[in-house]
């Protein structure tokens, strides 16, 4: 059959996946090891997608998934793992052992480390079907039986079609999905928190053994360890802000300056590989689900990296749609997919509150009123001379409540 869009017979796979981030990649490898067909649809190039610097904080619960899904073997023989964090102001440092009051853990492996590891796994171990460089992606007839994916090819610049039986929209948070929902058939809430974060990756060595939380009248500022060579920081600065105005010698002046505490060791300063300013402001799309198209991941909701949520939620989206479809193309069982959106959006809300929450924490010194001030620095001692206190923010940054 041909296909009106295509010169070519349309192809037909049980699903196509359009992006190939940790969502993507996730539900491309639950797919293949099921053995349903799919095809992985990736505007940019392989080697693009593995070095892309991002996240670097995994939870123990979702290491533990993609243990069981035979995809956590490099991360778990290289990662670090961390069972403290340190927040400093009024020039002091306070640390919070939050794995002495959960027993469990972060994991910290780059996410172009994870995004290599499932593509390897997905591409080369379980035979699955991955295009790079992929144009003009888009999607068609969601609403009907017959939905298909079409896009322009990178080699001969000719649309091709692919018609399928379900679309996983995959495409973070800048991608074409979230365009298909038709107006009036989902809510999209938004919040935007008026903040920007300039965020830098060093290439130094980390300064502390653990992330450190500058709470600052100047302003926020992070340090986050991600390998023994690189460190992540970030410095709170006006959204839109141009990098241009942050020389290195700024930059580490601002750092040393949120960052310091009385007795010191100063911040290994190393050459800024990346400098990049993100306004921080969060989305949700409500139902993440239109016809046959299911969003997952960054593309479905927006988590500023305040808490380090992002990647983990596109995790959890990919581990219960995964399933979903594996049930659903295998068995005819079609409760995961009805269930699916609300099965998601409840870790969804339950981790855009507590970023919300701590970004108070963070923001509050330096937002100019006196009062927001006095309020967020009280509840920030609150961790500290509190136990009950501690422990609910350690179940929040550990995402470890039940009931998800
Ligand atoms: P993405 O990783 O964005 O993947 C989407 C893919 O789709 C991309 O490969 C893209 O090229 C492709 N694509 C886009 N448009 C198209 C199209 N039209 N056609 C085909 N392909 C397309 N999260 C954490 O959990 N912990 C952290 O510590 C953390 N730190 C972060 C630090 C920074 C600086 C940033 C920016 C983010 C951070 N995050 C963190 C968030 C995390 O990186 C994202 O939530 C995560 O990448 C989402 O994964 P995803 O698969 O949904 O989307």
């Amino acid at each position: 059959m041909t296909h009106p869009l295509s010169p070519h017979p349309t192809e037909h796979r049980p699903v196509v996946i359009v992006g190939a981030g940790p969502a993507g990649l996730a539900v491309g490898n639950i797919l293949r090891a099921a053995g349903v067909d799919c095809v992985v649809l990736e505007a940019e190039s392989r080697r693009f997608i593995e070095t892309r610097p991002r996240a670097g904080i995994i939870e123990q619960w979702a290491v533990r998934e993609l243990e069981r899904r035979g995809l956590a073997d490099n991360l778990l023989e290289r990662a670090e793992t961390h069972t403290e964090c340190e927040f400093r102001f009024d020039g002091e440092r306070y640390r919070l052992s939050y794995g002495e009051l959960t027993e469990l853990r972060h994991y910290v492996y780059p996410q172009p480390l994870l995004v290599t590891d499932l593509v390897r796994e997905y591409a080369d171990v379980r035979g699955g079907d991955i295009r790079f460089g992929v144009r003009d992606v888009a999607l068609h007839d969601l609403d009907t039986q017959w939905p298909s994916v079409s896009y322009v090819c990178p080699g001969t610049g000719e649309r091709r079609v692919i018609r399928c039986d379900a679309v996983a929209g995959c495409d973070g948070a800048r991608g074409v999905s979230r365009d298909a929902l038709e107006p009036g058939r989902a809510r999209i809430a938004r919040h935007d928190y008026g903040i920007g974060w300039l965020a830098l990756l060093a290439e130094a060595p980390p300064s502390s053994d653990c992330v450190l939380f500058g709470v600052h009248p100047r302003g926020f500022a992070g340090h986050m360890p991600r390998s023994p060579e690189v460190t992540r920081y970030y410095l709170q600065c006006p959204p839109g802000d141009d990098p241009e105005n942050w020389s290195d010698e700024r930059v580490w002046a601002e750092l040393r300056e949120r960052l310091g505490v009385t007795e010191e060791q100063p911040l290994i300063e190393g050459r800024l590989i990346e400098k990049r300013v993100l306004d921080m402001h969060n989305y949700v799309v409500e139902p993440m689900v239109f016809g046959r198209l299911f969003l997952a991941g960054d593309a479905a909701h927006l988590t500023a990296p305040i808490a380090a949520k992002g990647m983990n939620l596109a995790l959890h989206d990919a581990f219960l749609l995964g399933d979903a479809l594996v049930a659903y193309l295998t068995r005819g069982d079609e409760s995961g997919l009805d269930g699916y959106s609300r099965a998601c959006l409840r870790r969804v809300w339950d981790y855009q509150e507590f970023s919300q929450w701590l970004s108070d924490i963070y923001h509050g010194a330096a937002s100019g009123d006196p009062f927001l001030a006095g309020t967020t620095l009280a509840r920030l001692r609150r961790l500290f001379t509190s136990p009950a206190a501690a422990s609910a923010f350690a179940e929040q940054y550990l995402g470890s409540a039940a009931g998800f």
